[in-house]
């Protein structure tokens, strides 16, 4: 068997198209362009990459973003501050701030401190009660993207049996809640799972955010599961590498998702989404 690839950045290319004409549609109205301000706090080399990337998606589907930087040892109570700025700011729909923060500043406090109907990212903790509860308002970005992905695969998703790989707060565990939520039955994983090879033979669906390049074997993966890898490694050459072994398991898989080119550019379109939803919620 040859997997069929989820070509997530195909799939988010098609997304942020409806988004932009949506845009023009609301200039046309007389409407304000969404707003997204990034916040960036020292200068992490991956987290520069990321943002550079948000703010591009952000100005083609025509948004109005800003970027904030602040510099490493800028005090919390000075990104509190911000934050509370953007938060009564009109022309400010998301607010984004670039995890990870520094060690001196406390990333709970500073998410509780969003708005949560300006939380794009969808880590407030009243934004994952709602996704816990079933009636999700901003909903993480990189989990609600692969949900769009496994949509797109035309598969029913419910009575599927899935695994996740990772139980973070950003991916793993949102994600859990998604699936739960389309009714797959769901196994959670993490660094202390008996067996799991054993349990992810069983499922139906694969998804892999540990952080390990080359961690999901072929031997691992039931035939035809459909495998969706989160994971974002640098190797030792400077290439990207996902946490599946993707030459082998793409012999194996039904469906599977490059990296990069998978999950990425999806967790981008979804905060795209999310922001024109704030626009709604404001
Ligand atoms: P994280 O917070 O480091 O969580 C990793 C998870 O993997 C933890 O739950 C950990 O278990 C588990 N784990 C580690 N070793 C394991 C093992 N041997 N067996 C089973 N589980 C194991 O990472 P994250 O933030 O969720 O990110 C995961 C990966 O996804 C990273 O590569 C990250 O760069 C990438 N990522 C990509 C996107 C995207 O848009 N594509 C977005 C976010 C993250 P414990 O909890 O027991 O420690």
């Amino acid at each position: 068997m040859t997997a069929q690839i989820l070509d997530g950045k195909a799939i988010a290319a098609d997304i942020r198209e409806n988004i932009q004409s949506e845009v023009r549609q609301m200039l046309a109205n007389g409407q304000p362009p969404p707003g997204l301000a990034v916040v960036l706090v020292g200068e992490n080399p991956a987290s520069q990459v990321y943002v550079r990337n948000k703010r591009l998606a952000c100005e083609q589907v025509g948004f109005y973003s800003q970027l904030h930087t602040l510099a490493a040892d800028c005090t919390q109570e000075a990104l509190l501050a911000l934050i509370e700025q953007l938060n009564k700011d009109p022309a400010i729909n998301g607010i984004l701030v670039q995890l990870p923060l520094p060690q001196h500043i406390d990333e709970e406090t500073v998410t509780e401190h969003i708005l949560p109907a300006k939380d794009v990212d969808g880590f407030h903790p009243y934004n994952i009660g709602r996704l816990v509860l079933r009636r999700p308002l901003l909903r993480p970005c990189t989990p609600k993207g692969i949900m769009t992905l496994l949509q797109r695969t035309g598969q029913q998703l419910e009575g599927q049996d899935a695994i996740i790989i990772g139980q973070s707060n950003i991916v793993g565990r949102p994600m859990a809640l998604e699936l739960l939520a389309a009714r797959c039955t769901i196994t959670v994983c993490h660094s202390r799972t008996k067996d799991l090879p054993d349990k992810i033979r069983q499922a139906d669906i694969v998804i892999a955010a540990v952080g390990r390049a080359h961690f999901v074997q072929d031997y691992w993966v039931k035939p035809g599961a459909t495998v969706i890898d989160v994971g974002i490694n640098r190797l030792d050459d400077g290439s990207l590498a996902g946490d599946v072994d993707f030459d082998a398991v793409s012999k194996k898989a039904g469906w599977i998702t490059p990296v990069p080119g998978g999950v990425g550019p999806m967790t981008i379109a979804s905060l795209l989404e999310n922001t024109l939803q704030a626009v709604k919620l404001g």
